[in-house]
């Protein structure tokens, strides 16, 4: 059995609390020696403002979990990166795609793993989805992601922020399934709608084909009440398939799929450390990439302002 990795958190907010500090604590393969947050705290370990401050306190880490919104990982996995740390980014990887590239290069150069993580590529469903859309002949694509923003974010205001991405950033988690389980796929026209009062959407169409035509269509609103829908339904040529709750249930021509229990993050701090361990790295810039080309290639149409 390899020494656990010590491992460093930035950034103690929800995704922090609710799957990070949990999965990293009931690992055998990680030690967690210290955070750094401006606001948030955790008991038990040495706690830091920021980075900077906890990578100066040397605890002789050998990695980084950066949970922070994307607008502020750069800086910090460029830091990272630099004081000879393997990091570990949440989701999306950066704000912008060119920035990741050079974390790319810089992790390379410094030969420290770098690990572009995709939580939902994790859920139970995605992994069998993949094994049975491989090489069948597709006929259209439907994906809703379709969720209440004051539920899942009250507060947050970095995701109505330049950067943030809006309902791209839970939509985002769809694309990463997509990408995985289809052949790949470009935008052809898309329309994003924006509150007045903020600069990312709440909501968006997106209309994507591949390289044989085959329709795929999106639906990512922030505005749905009641039941929540995180559904990708896959037409093939010789039946349905449907991903539902982000990828934990999975259905073939009707019929439920028995599947593990949901563990998308043990599976990401797994694959970390398998990284680590082979001297690797993992960045898909796949999601991403379309989440841009929405950007680029999307009408905008005002829509009323969102307050929280
Ligand atoms: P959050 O609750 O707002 O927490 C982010 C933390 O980052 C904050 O508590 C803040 O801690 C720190 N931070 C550093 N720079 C910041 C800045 N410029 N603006 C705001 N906070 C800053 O956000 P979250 O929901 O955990 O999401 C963080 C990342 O995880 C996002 O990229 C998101 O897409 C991803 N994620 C979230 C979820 C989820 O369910 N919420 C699920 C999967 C992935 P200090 O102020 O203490 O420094």
């Amino acid at each position: 059995m390899a020494d656990p990795i010590r491992i460093g958190l930035v950034g103690v907010g929800k995704i922090a609390r609710d799957q990070h500090l949990p999965v990293i604590a009931a690992s055998p393969d990680y030690n967690l020696v210290a955070v750094a947050s401006r606001h948030g705290s955790l008991d038990g370990v040495p706690n830091h403002r920021t980075l900077t401050e906890m990578l100066a306190a040397r605890h002789g880490l050998d990695a980084v979990a950066l949970c922070q919104p994307p607008q502020a990982r750069f800086q910090a996995a460029r830091e990272a990166i630099a004081a000879g740390l393997h990091v570990f980014l949440e989701k999306p990887p950066g704000a912008t795609l060119a920035e990741v590239g050079l974390l790319v290069e810089a992790a390379r150069a410094r030969g420290v793993s770098l690990f572009a993580s995709w939580h939902a590529r994790h859920a139970p469903g995605v992994a069998p989805a993949r094994r049975r859309l491989s090489g069948r002949r597709l006929q259209s694509v439907s994906i809703a992601w379709l969720e209440d923003v004051r539920h899942w974010h009250p507060g947050q205001d970095w995701i109505w922020d330049a950067g943030g991405m809006g309902v791209f950033d839970p939509g985002i988690n769809a694309l990463s399934i997509a990408t995985h389980i289809l052949p790949p796929f470009f935008l052809t026209g898309a329309t994003l709608w924006v509150p007045e009062n903020r600069q990312a959407p709440i909501a968006a169409d997106l209309n994507f084909t591949d390289a044989v035509g085959t329709p795929i269509h999106a639906a990512f609103d922030w505005r749905q009440t009641g039941p929540q829908t995180w559904d990708i339904r896959v037409e093939a040529e010789d039946g349905t398939l449907v991903l539902s709750r982000g990828g934990a249930a999975l259905s073939i021509d009707g019929c439920d799929q028995p599947l593990p229990p949901e563990a998308e993050y043990r599976g990401l701090y797994d694959r970390f450390a398998a990284l680590i361990r082979g001297g690797e790295s993992d960045v898909d810039l796949d999601p991403l990439i379309h989440a841009a080309d929405a950007f680029m290639r999307g009408a905008r149409r005002t829509v009323e302002a969102f307050t929280d």
